[in-house]
């Protein structure tokens, strides 16, 4: 098997089986995040992924050359109880495994999204806010499955008013700040600020681990840091570089507005924030 080497900032990483446009891509994002968060190096993992063409695939930079291959469920399973089924700057979708349930949080932008995962096997679809790239997939998902849809009520109004299909699913709404339950698992939501009619963060607690799904939000203050502070997975948006302006997407439209998107930049100094936890994952994902 032919193996090569890209430079990243400071580590080397090895490559295997990767095709050239994802190991490019993946190059790119890890040294913009090296350069801006060498903390993470030290106590966290970060894994990174895109999905360019190997969707099912993820690279684990934390060993330099592990590169993890999804279809195998085993692996999956046993190393990585997530997975990222779109995570673009346009679309999100977060496959967790908890325990004992099968969830997705968001569920991206177009059909082929759910393309690639079996719907009648998801437990619940976590739906963060109203916005098309994250609940646009609602549309396609088949509606004869057991699986619970989850969301704050103007949220899932919201939704309705946009897709009115998803009127057929099963919905669960909560008001956000509550804690509830999913079968024996505890949810903890807090709001966060950004451009939609009402963002919100989720927590699983499944008792063995705490796993946090927190995007698009522009700033954030003290309860968000608590929120995240016990847990041991965090999936936050890193969505743009502060310091690479791109002609056709100015730094304003890119953060949208004061409450719109994080940076690379300051998802890392949201994570400096936290207390310091021996194998707490990291996943930046939507950039
Ligand atoms: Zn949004």
């Amino acid at each position: 098997m032919e193996q090569s080497s890209l430079d990243a900032g400071k580590i080397k990483l090895r490559r295997d089986r990767m095709e050239d446009i994802y190991a490019h891509i993946c190059a790119d994002t890890v040294k913009g995040i090296l350069e801006f968060a060498p903390s993470l190096q030290k106590v966290n993992r970060v894994y990174l992924e895109k999905n360019i063409k190997n969707r099912l695939k993820s690279f684990d930079y934390r060993l330099g050359t592990r590169f993890l291959d999804y279809s195998k469920s085993s692996i999956f399973k046993a190393v990585a109880p997530i997975r990222f089924i779109e995570n673009t700057k346009h679309a999100i979708c977060a496959q967790i495994l908890t325990r004992s349930l099968n969830c997705l949080f968001d569920i991206g932008l177009t059909k082929e999204s759910i393309g690639y995962i079996d719907c009648c096997d998801i437990d619940c679809v976590f739906i963060t806010h109203d916005h098309l790239d994250h609940c646009s997939g609602l549309e396609f998902f088949p509606q004869d499955t057991k699986t619970i849809f989850v969301a704050n009520k103007p949220t899932r109004d919201a939704i309705f008013k946009q897709i009115p299909v998803a009127k057929k699913l099963k919905w669960q709404t909560f008001k956000t700040g509550e804690d509830f339950k999913i079968q024996d698992m505890a949810v903890l939501t807090i709001p966060l600020k950004h451009d939609c009619i009402e963002n919100v963060a989720y927590k699983l607690n499944d008792e063995m681990l705490q796993s946090v799904y927190m995007v698009d939000f522009g700033e954030w203050s003290e309860s968000e840091i608590e929120f995240c502070n016990e847990a041991d997975r965090i999936i936050i948006e890193a969505y743009y570089d502060e310091t690479k302006p791109i002609k056709k997407s100015p730094l304003e439209l890119r953060r949208r507005s004061f409450h719109g998107h994080l940076s690379i930049q300051a998802a890392n100094e949201f994570i400096k924030k936290l207390t310091p936890k021996t194998d707490r994952e990291i996943y930046f994902c939507h950039c």
